[in-house]
């Protein structure tokens, strides 16, 4: 039986253009000045936070384009939705909107409403030679929605007009999705009807179904269905060539896999319009434990026992003392290892015990007060202690607190086969914190957690930071970024896990793909996107 769910309304303001989310998730003068004084702490010198710039006082370069009066409905061009769509949300990105830098705009924003308007937009877009680029929360941190440089003119295509759940068959647990929902839109959708996608990326406020399709994400389950292509039953998508529908199944081995193309695309190909994903009763029986190690590498054994067991706990992540101390308040001599189970049937108290006789096996401290497990009372999990901590500090990132401070931080995300660890992590740190050391001085970081693990191998998340002179930042960021590219691909790792190639990460998938897989893909391109429209630079050079 199929259910009609109640439509998305539109969403109520504009995506920031300086900080993570929308405006009111900018923070307050009083809140940048009380960041910028807990560092001037740190530091022992004087820090200011910057001015934010109004977008009326920003010059933009001159639309390189008329947009035509067919299609003005849904295609403006006015500097707003220009300034707003120039960036996704790396931190040089940020950085750059927060100082006025916005030297290659797109020259016109679309926000199709349904079919035919985004066919027009798409085919004048073709007749003309203007980059598409397809535009879903603007989260990407790979320059994944930039502009090209060389474009003769660009328009981002913005899929927030398309945003509703169109039909939930209950029986075979599914929903034909628009690609323009966002997260938290999609589970309210689900949420009446009992059911949930369960897909958490750290954006998830912000990023679109689409989004996480095109770019293959990572979710909250750290084992078992880690990425999106998990949820995925059938993709729909507009090339420049026509429409490209996959066939509604539960699995098929006819050939290669339609959807798998569709999966990291990443704009390239077309504009994903409706994914049929995957659901799930929403979970009762919930079980967490944060286990101490005084050892990071008995630790990871520890993790590479319980995700060999195939327990396949919804969290398994462990921080190294570092990471720990700094998001878990924790002492900096320990790692922390959260585990977490939840089902919608089945109590959780055997899995979780198993998972901490194999933790203890491994050295790892908890006492059983600490162990909390709740089969359907909605007594909280997760929420107290250092577990409850990092629960936080990850959701409520936010980077318009520190951002213009003088402090440069970033993140890189890889995954590499147990065997290779921790040879693996001791070059990373190696090479890494030598680049940090060059370039950030005393002030540099880097720390180490596993976002999600395979029976196979782990998938490490490396974060740092470190104080930087004014205009040094991209300049640096580079001297780190090649390090860091050169160590995980070198030692046998991918360039990315879960935060796509982009163009940041082009030429380190270079280096790890099969060489002919380029020719193969320029090939499935070409036969869909013959004058190169789509998204180009990103993926493969332009
Ligand atoms: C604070 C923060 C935390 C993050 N945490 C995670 C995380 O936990 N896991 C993770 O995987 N990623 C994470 N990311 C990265 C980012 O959120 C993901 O890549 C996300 O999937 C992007 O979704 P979006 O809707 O914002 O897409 P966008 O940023 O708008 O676009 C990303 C790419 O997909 C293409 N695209 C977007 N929509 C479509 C469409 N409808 N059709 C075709 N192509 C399309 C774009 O052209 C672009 O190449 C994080 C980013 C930030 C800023």
């Amino acid at each position: 039986m199929a259910i009609l769910p109640t439509p998305v309304p539109p969403r109520p303001e504009r995506r920031s253009f300086w900080t993570w989310g929308y405006v009111s998730d900018e923070p307050s003068d009083a809140e940048r000045e009380a960041a910028a004084k807990r560092l001037a702490d740190r530091l022992g010198e004087e820090v200011r936070p910057p001015p934010v710039p109004k977008i009326g006082d920003i010059a933009l370069r001159q639309a390189r384009l008329r947009v035509p009066t067919a299609l003005q409905d849904w295609v403006s061009a006015t500097d707003e939705e220009r300034v707003t769509h120039t960036y996704g949300g790396h931190a040089l990105e940020l950085l750059r909107g927060l100082r006025g830098e916005f030297p290659n705009p797109p020259d016109a924003v679309a926000h199709p409403r349904d079919d035919a308007e985004l066919e027009a937009t798409l085919a004048w877009c073709d007749r003309n030679g203007f980059a598409a680029i397809p535009y879903g929360g603007g989260t990407s941190v790979v320059w994944g929605v930039n502009p090209p440089e060389h474009a003769n003119a660009a328009v981002t295509i913005d899929l927030d007009r398309m945003n509703a759940v169109l039909e939930v068959d209950d029986v075979s647990r599914a929903a034909r999705v628009q690609a323009g929902i966002l997260g938290p839109d999609l589970e309210a959708a689900l949420r009446p009807l009992g059911l949930t996608l369960r897909h958490f990326p750290q954006s998830f406020p912000w990023s679109t179904v689409g989004g996480w399709v095109a770019t293959r994400s990572g979710g909250h389950y750290a084992t078992n269905h880690t990425h999106i292509d998990d949820f995925v039953e059938s993709t729909r998508m507009l090339t420049p060539r026509g429409w490209f529908e996959s066939r509604r199944l539960p699995g098929s081995g006819a050939g290669p896999s339609p959807d798998r193309l569709v999966l990291g695309s990443e704009g390239t190909l077309g504009v994903i319009t409706e994914c049929w994903l995957r659901l799930q009763k929403r979970p009762v029986h919930r079980a967490t434990a944060g286990v101490r190690f005084a050892s990071w590498r008995s630790g990871c054994e520890a993790v590479r026992a319980i995700a060999q067991a195939k327990l396949w706990p919804a969290n398994l992540r462990i921080l190294d003392p570092a990471e720990a101390a700094f998001s878990a308040g924790m002492d900096g001599a320990h790692a922390l290892l959260i585990i977490g189970f939840e089902s919608a049937d089945v109590p959780q108290g055997e899995n979780i015990r198993a998972a901490l006789a194999l933790a203890r096996g491994h050295g790892g401290l908890v006492e059983d007060g600490d162990v909390l497990i709740d089969d359907g009372g909605g007594a909280p999990t997760g929420r107290g202690g250092a577990v409850g901590a990092w629960r936080n500090a990850f959701i409520g990132v936010n980077a318009g607190l520190t951002a213009g401070l003088g402090l440069l931080s970033d993140t890189f995300e890889t995954a590499v086969t147990w065997d290779r660890w921790p040879e693996f992590d001791a070059e990373v740190r190696a090479r890494v914190g030598d680049a940090l050391r060059r370039t950030l001085g005393d002030s540099a970081r880097l720390s180490c957690r596993f976002t999600h693990v395979y029976p196979d191998g782990p998938a490490p998340y490396y974060s740092w930071s470190g104080v930087v002179p004014r205009g040094g930042e991209a300049e640096r960021w580079q001297v780190i970024k090649d390090a860091a590219t050169a160590a995980v691909v070198g030692a046998g790792g991918t360039v990315t896990h879960h935060h796509a190639v982009g163009r940041m990460h082009r030429d380190g998938w270079a280096k790890q793909r099969p060489a002919l897989f380029a020719d193969m893909w320029r090939g499935a391109k070409k036969a869909v996107d013959p004058g190169g429209v789509m998204n180009p630079g990103v993926l493969l050079e332009d």
